[in-house]
């Protein structure tokens, strides 16, 4: 057992918050959590078989039936608000706990997902407490009219399902807007990222959120805690963060019952670089889409398309920059790149490092795993890696990799690049740098994603649409984009 980790979350093993309680699953079933940077088992945490699953659902349902059904608006944004309070009030413990599931620096849980992880209390409050409400005037045949107003309610519990790599940020993103418009949630965390979900249970309690209104269980996908959530008849919708694959399972699952999905999904994101932006601006833009969390990011970029002029250059100083990036424990300033999340995901980004080597791809940096001496040594280290040469019907190119890599490919005009970035399945995100603004808005408009970036990535406000086209993802979440998810229309006919 990691020392630290009985500072930070009370009760390892870490148990199930169902009903405003920790609990254990019956049985005893346990599977390990391990620090991705030392590569050791940190905790342990309890599997939930039918039976917990079971009874998440039902604590969720009571609490829909309870006060937290009934609750006033302004009620109901004052506790998000002092849930976005809570998690800031144990700043250091989430970033503790999110870091050592993740291995990732301190610096950028610091920075990203803690910080994000409240915000998404308190943005999706602001916007319930300000939607207008739809009405029309209709004329009647007796002159005196009838008013027709909407009403927005609750779809019910709300199945939550995550994934692991920024896994606080990525599943208060949901669940905000889940609370704000009067839901209730069963959410399923990953099974290599249990520690914060299972502290914000402790954050709902002390700030006095109705028991039931939030409840998580840990576990498995396929025949494990996933499915039975994503089956279960008493979960009314399902939103979901995470492979295609894995939603065309859930997609499956919520077929019975005809339950509403919202789907976040994988990418294999384009950037692309005109010969007139500002290169030191690029760079610095490039370097984090591309490396950031080790490339453990759905936005990141591993396609880079760089016009002729410029492509020496970008590829020289790109290679400066991710040579400097250091690898190191994750508490420490100087920290800029983790490990990957588990053996098996760096298993399979160094199965595409070994198959861009096997189809002669110019290695310009990387390309294989550190030395990283120490406690750390069995760590899921890869080295950040860059190459060029290689065709656009490589897998390298064509499958999402999900590590800290990218390939580097020369373009000569406007309408090649443009074909490039959307000669995928995928169409979650894309990152321009020009400095011609006409150009910025014809490429934006032509390439088929959900979230353009020009000149900047990962440029976040939380009021716009998110979502991916193609096989990226289903529908939108963000600013009222997620009450449409979150919540149903109920039109009333008011004959006067
Ligand atoms: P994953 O699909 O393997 O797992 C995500 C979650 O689904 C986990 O909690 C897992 O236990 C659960 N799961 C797996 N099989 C299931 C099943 N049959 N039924 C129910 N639940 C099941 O994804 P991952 O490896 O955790 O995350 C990485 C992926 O997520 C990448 O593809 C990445 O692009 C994507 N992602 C997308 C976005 C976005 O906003 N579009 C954001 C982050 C990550």
């Amino acid at each position: 057992m990691h020392a630290k980790v009985e500072q930070v979350v009370s009760g390892t093993p870490f148990c199930h918050f169902i009903g405003g309680e920790f609990v254990g699953s019956s049985g005893g079933r346990m599977f390990d959590t391990l620090s991705p940077a030392t590569g050791e088992v940190y905790a342990q945490v309890h599997e939930a078989g039918r039976e917990e699953v079971d009874a998440a659902v039902e604590a969720a349902r009571a609490a829909l039936a309870g006060p937290w059904g009934s609750m006033a608006v302004q009620q109901r944004v004052a506790l998000l608000y002092e849930l976005a309070d809570g998690i800031n009030a144990r700043f250091d413990d989430f970033v503790e706990a999110e870091c050592l599931d993740t291995g990732k620096p301190w610096s950028l849980a610091r920075h990203v997902d803690i910080p994000r992880g409240a915000a998404n209390f308190k943005i999706f409050a602001d916007i319930i407490k300000n939607v207008p409400a739809e009405s029309f005037m209709t004329d009647t045949p007796d002159g005196a009219g009838a008013l027709n107003y909407a009403l927005r309610v609750p779809k019910g519990v709300v199945g939550v399902i995550c994934p692991w790599n920024l896994p606080l940020l990525l599943m208060t993103w949901k669940v905000g807007p889940a609370l704000a418009c009067g839901n209730a949630v069963v959410v399923k965390p990953s099974e290599e990222t249990p520690a914060t979900a299972t502290l914000l249970g402790e954050v709902m309690n002390s700030v006095g959120i109705p028991a039931g209104v939030y409840n998580v269980v840990h576990g498995f996908g396929p025949d494990s805690a996933g499915e039975f959530l994503t089956r279960h008849p008493g979960v009314d919708a399902i939103t979901f963060t995470g492979e295609v694959v894995t939603g065309t399972e859930i997609m499956k699952a919520a077929a019975v019952g005809l339950r509403a999905v919202s789907f976040e999904l994988g990418g294999k994101n384009a950037g692309v670089v005109f010969a007139d932006c500002d290169m030191d601006r690029t760079i610095e833009d490039a370097m984090r889409s591309v490396f950031a969390n080790c490339g453990q990011v759905c936005l990141g970029t591993e396609r880079v398309y760089v016009e002729r002029p410029v492509f020496d250059e970008f590829v020289d100083r790109l290679r400066l920059g991710a040579e400097n990036l250091a690898t190191g424990r994750p508490e420490l300033a100087t920290t800029t790149l983790g490990p990957m999340i588990s053996r098996q995901q760096r298993e399979k980004v160094l199965s595409y490092y070994d198959k861009a080597r096997e189809e002669g791809a110019e290695i310009i940096t990387g390309g294989g795993v550190p030395q990283v001496p120490g406690e750390l040594g069995g760590g899921f280290w890869v080295e950040p890696t860059i190459w060029t040469g290689l065709p656009e019907s490589s897998p390298v190119n064509r499958e999402e990799i999900f590590g800290p890599c990218c390939h580097v490919q020369p373009f000569d005009d406007e309408a090649e690049a443009v074909a490039m970035a959307n000669d995928t399945p995928y169409g979650l995100a894309t990152s321009i740098w020009t400095g011609d603004a006409s150009r910025a808005h014809r490429v934006a408009a032509a390439i088929e994603v959900g979230i353009t970036w020009v000149n900047c990535w990962f440029l976040r406000d939380l009021r716009t649409p998110f979502g991916g086209s193609k096989q990226s993802g289903i529908g939108r979440e963000g600013g009222v984009h997620s009450l449409e998810f979150y919540t149903e229309m109920r039109n009333v006919c008011l004959k006067l």
